[in-house]
Parts: structure tokens; sequence; C-alpha cells
């Protein structure tokens, strides 16, 4: 692909995301997604948990220095006010690296309050009984969704994820073990440290260029320091892999910026975690209150 062939397809995306909030925790969405029957989706904002301090309040992260019964408490009102079925979650076990795991029913609550998973930062499954949640604090989350198929994926996408195309990967795995066709597969990306804000050495700068020719990602912040564009990065990987520009959708929203996230660059690494989750619904329909 050209760079003018990527710029006029990334130029056709508009980024788009919803924002609810229910018993205080604020749940962000892609309306894209939100319009498929058969499954759900969101990501975590900050607000409605029980953490304090720089972890205020909806810690979702068990790698910090926090108690974990907090975690574990946040995790329950979390599930609940989302309508997520706590006894089915399974947690991603990130490294910033590019492996890609297959769970079932049989890895419920690993992650949570039994053995984690081996070191994974993508996760695919067909089955309806589980709810694949990933833990992000800057980093993009990578949505997949193949309604003929009927699989999912879901991926934490930290820059090093994403220059060495985590989201190729998950792709690939739900061929191999969803048996999906890529043109079927729906992709979206959650909220993340935006191109403006996504401050890099020159070394990262360049790793970026070189691995993603296609794409005009660098720029200059005020500081004269270079800048990544990871959304592009995003966007080019999913279609390098088959994925067709319509089926794309970006959320546009920027973990240091929005105070309602957190942001590790912005808090200096005094901060929480969020979760991204998807999962397909068991009865193929709606929950009622959407
Ligand atoms: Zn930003």
């Amino acid at each position: 692909m050209t760079r003018e062939e990527f710029s006029a397809i990334y130029r056709s995306i508009v980024p788009a995301h919803a924002y609810r909030e229910k018993n205080g925790v604020g749940i962000y969405t892609i309306p894209a997604f939100s319009a498929y029957p058969d499954i759900d989706h969101g990501f975590s904002a900050r607000t409605g948990g029980v953490s304090e301090g720089c972890f205020s309040s909806l810690n979702l992260s068990f790698t910090r220095p926090e108690q974990r019964e907090n975690v574990m408490e946040n995790y329950r009102i979390f599930c609940n006010a989302a309508g997520i079925p706590l006894d089915g979650i399974v947690l991603d076990t990130y490294e910033h690296g590019t492996t890609v795991l297959c769970v079932n029913r049989f890895d419920c609550r690993r992650g949570y309050d039994r053995d984690p998973l081996p070191f994974c930062d993508g996760l695919v499954t067909d089955d309806p009984e589980i709810t694949l949640i990933t833990g992000h604090a800057d980093c993009m989350a990578f949505y997949f969704y193949d309604p003929v198929k009927k699989g999912i994926g879901l991926c934490h996408a930290g820059w090093r994820g994403a220059l060495h195309r985590i989201g190729a990967e998950v792709i690939r795995t739900m061929e191999t073990a969803c048996g999906s066709d890529p043109k079927d597969i729906v992709c979206g990306v959650g909220p993340s440290i935006c191109p403006k804000c996504f401050e890099v050495g020159d070394d990262v700068a360049e790793s970026f260029a070189l691995a993603f020719p296609q794409c005009d990602l660098l720029g200059e912040n005020e500081k004269g320091k270079a800048t990544v564009d990871l959304w592009q990065v995003a966007a080019a990987q999913f279609l390098e892999s088959g994925i067709v520009p319509e089926h794309i959708h970006l959320m546009g929203v920027c973990t240091f910026e929005d105070e309602r996230l957190y942001s590790h660059r912005r808090d200096k690494g005094r901060t929480g975690g969020m979760a991204a989750f998807l999962r397909l619904l068991p009865d193929g329909g709606k929950r009622e209150d959407g």
C-alpha cells in the first residue's frame, strides 16, 4: 500500500466513542461495536471504585503497589455495573509482547482469584461463557469481532506490541482458531495516549517510521521532541492483515488528556490501571440495558 493509499483510507476513518455511567462507574464504548447484538464490550474509566490516593478510584490493575482486596472489590463493582458475570472473567498477563492465547471457560477467573495465564498480551475465544479482559494505562486496546464465525479477540497493544504488530497476531490466531476470514473481522481501538501526547526518543520514532513506511506517523511537539501516531500504526496493521477499511473503528480518546482515565505518562507511573472487556453474549442477544 502506498502512502497516498493509506492516507486516503486513514482520513476516511472518523473516530467515535460513547460514554455511560452506572453506579458511578464510567464505561467507554465504540458505537459500531454496540450495534452488534451478540457481543458486549467496553473500557473502564477511573470512577466509582474503592481505591484511594493516586489509585483513586477504580483501579483494575493487580500489578500496582496497592492492596489486592481493593482491586478485587473494584472488579466486583465494575463487573456489576458493566453487566459482566464475575465468574467468567479471564485476565491477560501482559508483558508488552505479541503472544496471543486461545482461552475458554476452563480459564475462568484466571488472573483474578485463580493462577494467572502465562505471559500474553492478546486473548482469543469463541466461548460465550467467558469475558476477555486486558489491562491498560496509556496503551491501546484492540478489539476484534468476527460476526460470521462468532469469534472474538482482545489485546493490550503497548507501543512495543503495536510496533511488532500484535494486531496482526490476533487476526492470525482468529483465522486459525475460529476459522475467521479477515474480511469479516471488525476491529476497534480503545482510549490510549494520542498522537499529539505520545512523545518518544528519536530511536523509537525511527523504528516506527521503518516498520510502517506507508504511514505519516511522526510529528514534533512544542518541546521539539518526536511524537508517534499509534492510531495510524493500529489501522496500518489491520489493513495489512486484510481487514477492510469500513471495519476499522477508532475511539479517538486520549488517556493523557482525559481526567476520567488513568495515564501512566501523565501520572508519572503513580497511577492505577483500566480494563478493556469483550465477550460474546451467551444467547446471542442484547442485554436489556445495552
Ligand atoms: Zn493526547
